[in-house]
């Protein structure tokens, strides 16, 4: 079944859809038809064919989900950028994806189209942040066509190739089906109890897993309204979230959030699921949330390559430092786990994708022969069956023949006091191979001593989990979704043993 046609079946006849949440400005369900239709019949009358890539590199805005739905509808390749990207970036994925058209911002426009010239991309539109472009322009002229129109498609077509966030090397781009985003969102809906009535705000990015597929599907899928923030801004979230049910965030958005004075209990009262994703929730910030709110932030697990894999439940206990279980569907198993059960997360489901685009021998080692996907991550599922994910494999610490778990360690370093956040790493060492290292981001106003915190966590956790080193930083490099840059910080001390 087409993707469209899954998300579109519970939409109204009229009502609203979608309201900014920074002007007056409202679209109703059948703006979202109409809109796509447009698109997606400008789309066809270039000439595209199903399966041809549509880049889409601009802001957030409802006409760039838009452009989501007309691909979906016409049978195209939706590959979103973060608008971050640069000359350098923009050139490889155009050559990586090859798509026949690019959308741009209006102000990228001059160096984009030079680029994408050199590329052998037949159309580049704008799509600015106002309804401006080339795009809309073009699109309006056409007549409206029919407004149901969807080109058939199998569960096992293509829909969307999403580049992983290269937090651990080059992005890949992930493959995904309409069968796997349709299975994905149906069981969210279903898991975290959607239904029309419900208002989610959302302020994340919309080229990413989290943006695009899980906050954006839920509410379209289930026919609630979507509360649109053009870039989080704590005042901004604070002022929707009255009146609303679902907030959708990465960590950095609940501290942020919580360094917010005017986020209240009663500021957050209306809403009954704050949701959790895309890097480690620290178990401080899950407890001053509760503490303020009175509320128990959900945490849940997923990735470009397969979507959500897991979610602490709806009703029931959300564990703290846990991703919760798997989900329906999905079935997951922990490779190789050793004393303490921790091993690599492998899973299979009808969300996990078939393989990476271009990467035939990559898609050949990351899959078991038995068919199970290798995510990367460490992690132990305990007693009740709730993963708790460990790092991912690219950053644990081999010390001396021991292997350090750096979020054991993190979560340790997290509750000492005056410590805001950590982050630790393997760097070479002459003696050990990796020497455990950590960074630490005092809390504002807090002076950190190395030494004491040393001492203090030598009680606490055995000597070769101790870190060599505690370097005391202003702020951890992190990327457009709040994920530690772990890579860049260990070339940037990579000497700092020799
Ligand atoms: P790349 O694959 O290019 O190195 P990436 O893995 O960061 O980048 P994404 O697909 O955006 O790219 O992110 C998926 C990863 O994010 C997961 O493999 C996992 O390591 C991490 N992640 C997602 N949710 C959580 C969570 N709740 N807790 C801890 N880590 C999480
Ligand atoms: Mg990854």
């Amino acid at each position: 079944m087409n993707l469209y046609q899954a998300l579109s079946a519970a939409w109204p006849r009229s009502g609203t859809a979608i309201e900014l949440a920074d002007s007056d400005l409202a679209y109703t369900w059948d703006d979202l038809r109409q809109g796509s239709a447009l698109l997606a019949t400008l789309f066809t009358d270039l000439g595209l064919q199903p399966g041809e890539r549509v880049m889409l590199q601009t802001e957030k805005s409802v006409e760039a989900l838009m452009v989501w739905l007309a691909c979906l509808r016409a049978g195209l390749v939706l590959v979103p950028l973060n608008p971050a990207y640069q000359k350098a970036e923009l050139a490889h994925f155009l050559k990586d994806a090859e798509p026949r058209l690019l959308v741009v911002a209006p102000e990228a426009f001059h160096w984009a189209s030079k680029l994408a010239f050199q590329h052998e991309v037949d159309w580049v539109f704008t799509l600015g942040t106002e309804r401006q472009g080339t795009l809309l322009d073009r699109a309006t002229q056409l007549l409206p066509r029919l407004t149901d129109a969807v080109l058939p498609r199998a569960d096992g077509d293509a829909a969307a190739i999403l580049y992983t966030s290269g937090t651990t090397g080059v992005s890949k781009g992930a493959l995904l089906t309409h069968g796997n985003l349709r299975s994905n969102a149906e069981t969210l809906v279903a898991l975290w109890g959607f239904t029309p009535d419900d208002v989610l705000v959302h302020a994340l990015p919309i080229f990413h897993v989290h943006g695009l597929f899980v906050a954006s599907h839920c509410a379209l899928m289930s026919g609630s309204r979507l509360r649109w923030c053009p870039r989080f801004e704590p005042v901004l979230v604070t002022q929707q979230l009255r009146g609303a049910t679902v907030f959708m965030g990465v960590p950095t958005l609940y501290t942020r959030l919580l360094g917010f004075a005017g986020f209240t209990r009663e500021a957050a009262a209306s809403v009954r699921l704050f949701v959790s994703g895309s890097a480690p929730l620290q178990a401080e910030t899950f407890d001053a949330f509760t503490a303020r709110t009175g509320q128990v932030i959900l945490e849940r697990y997923g990735m470009s390559e397969t979507g959500m894999l897991t979610s602490n439940p709806l009703r029931g206990e959300r564990r703290r430092a846990s991703v919760g279980p798997a989900l329906p569907g999905v079935q997951l198993r922990i490779a190789q786990p050793d004393a303490e059960g921790v091993g690599g997360v492998e899973v299979k489901g009808p969300n996990v994708f078939g393989g990476y685009w271009k990467r035939p021998e990559l898609s050949a080692t990351e899959f078991t022969a038995d068919g199970f996907f290798r995510t990367g991550d460490l992690g132990r599922l305990d007693a009740d069956g709730y993963l708790h994910l460990v790092g991912r494999a690219k950053d644990l610490v081999i010390t001396g023949g021991f292997n350090v778990y750096p979020a054991e360690v993190e979560g340790h370093l997290n509750a000492l006091p005056g410590v805001q956040e950590s982050a630790v790493i393997g760097l070479p060492h002459p003696d050990f191979g990796e020497a455990v290292t950590a960074l630490l981001v005092p809390q504002a106003g807090a002076t950190l001593d190395p030494e004491a915190l040393l001492r203090t966590l030598r009680g606490q956790i055995a000597a070769f989990k101790c870190p060599k080193r505690l370097l005391v930083v202003a702020e951890l490099p992190r990327n457009a979704m709040g994920k530690v840059q772990k890579k860049a910080l260990r070339e940037q001390h990579a000497g700092l043993y020799a």
